[in-house]
């Protein structure tokens, strides 16, 4: 008795058999969804170009000056393991740019019990914009500041990429030289730079496109053995995330959010008013909840 593809009910043949349950097209359409991993991450130096590359740094004369070329090294290392795929390849490897992020497109061919197939995959790349220990070193310094950037509430999938992507790609040279690393934490995004003016100049720069609500803080810390102290300075911003419609809670009081505006937004309570607040109402309010 012959067997069906579960897909697409072809009729198991010599030149078409049935794996598991599936033809080989269908076989190949649904377990080579995943054979490229989704996201791609890598530390590049902002001073030198090196790149962290599995756990050691590579100057750009070690990896050839071409990016692509420890990316594809990557990504053909994590190729899922799949049973029945052989013979896997990346055949072309391309780094695009879409809305200020960029991504990955890999095309890949291999063969699935004899048949050959091409598929064209798309990864997320996610920079991260630090300093190499070499750079660091030679900057003489280490972290002073700390912007954290934090969402009103919390901040949403759509604006942390954002942000993420114009810290990394788009503040100008002069604040990005002094950024030593980006790192997206459990509720926003940390940004360590190696001066404080240049964490003043960053969160100005953010505050600008995004409003927000800006507080500071001080820390002394004991560096060296000799008992020096110095200060670490962090700048917290908290930038409004909230779309109209939306349901908020602010010093215990139900709103629906009317607008958003950059250093404001309108709410409507439960008797219908419009209520217009500041970052730092809101801030206020919400701190005082928790
Ligand atoms: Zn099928
Ligand atoms: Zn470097």
């Amino acid at each position: 008795m012959s067997r069906f593809c579960a897909r697409c009910g072809a009729t198991e043949s010599k030149t078409n058999p049935i794996l598991t349950y599936l033809c080989i097209d269908c076989y190949i359409r649904e377990k080579g969804i995943n054979l490229v991993p989704e996201i791609v991450a890598i530390k590049t130096c902002s001073r030198c170009g090196s790149i962290k590359f599995e756990g050691k740094w590579l100057t750009p004369d070690e990896y050839g000056n071409d990016v692509k070329v420890p990316i594809s090294y990557h990504i053909q290392e994590n190729i899922e393991k799949s049973s029945h795929f052989s013979e896997i390849e990346i055949e072309k490897l391309q780094i695009k740019e879409e809305l200020g992020g960029y991504y990955i497109e890999t095309t890949v061919t291999g063969k699935v019990l004899g048949r050959v197939f091409r598929k064209i995959y798309r990864s997320s790349l996610k920079i991260t914009r630090t300093l190499c220990p070499t750079c660091l070193k030679a900057q003489g310094k280490s972290y002073d500041a700390t912007v954290q950037i934090r969402g009103l509430p919390r901040l949403n999938r759509k604006l942390e990429d954002k942000l993420y992507n114009e810290i990394a790609n788009n503040v100008p040279d002069i604040i990005r030289t002094f950024i030593a690393e980006i790192e997206i934490v459990r509720n926003g995004i940390d940004v360590k730079l190696t001066s404080k003016e240049a964490a003043y100049a960053l969160a100005d720069y953010i505050q600008r496109k995004y409003g927000g609500y800006r507080t500071y803080s001080d820390e002394s810390i004991k560096r060296d053995r000799s008992g020096k102290t110095v200060s670490k300075k962090t700048i917290s911003l908290r930038i409004l995330s909230v779309e109209p419609g939306e349901y908020i809670n602010i010093d215990g009081k139900p709103y629906i959010v009317d607008s958003v505006y950059r250093d404001r937004i309108v709410l409507i309570d439960r008797d219908g008013k419009k209520v217009s607040m500041s970052h730092s109402d809101i801030y206020k309010g919400w701190s005082k909840k928790k």
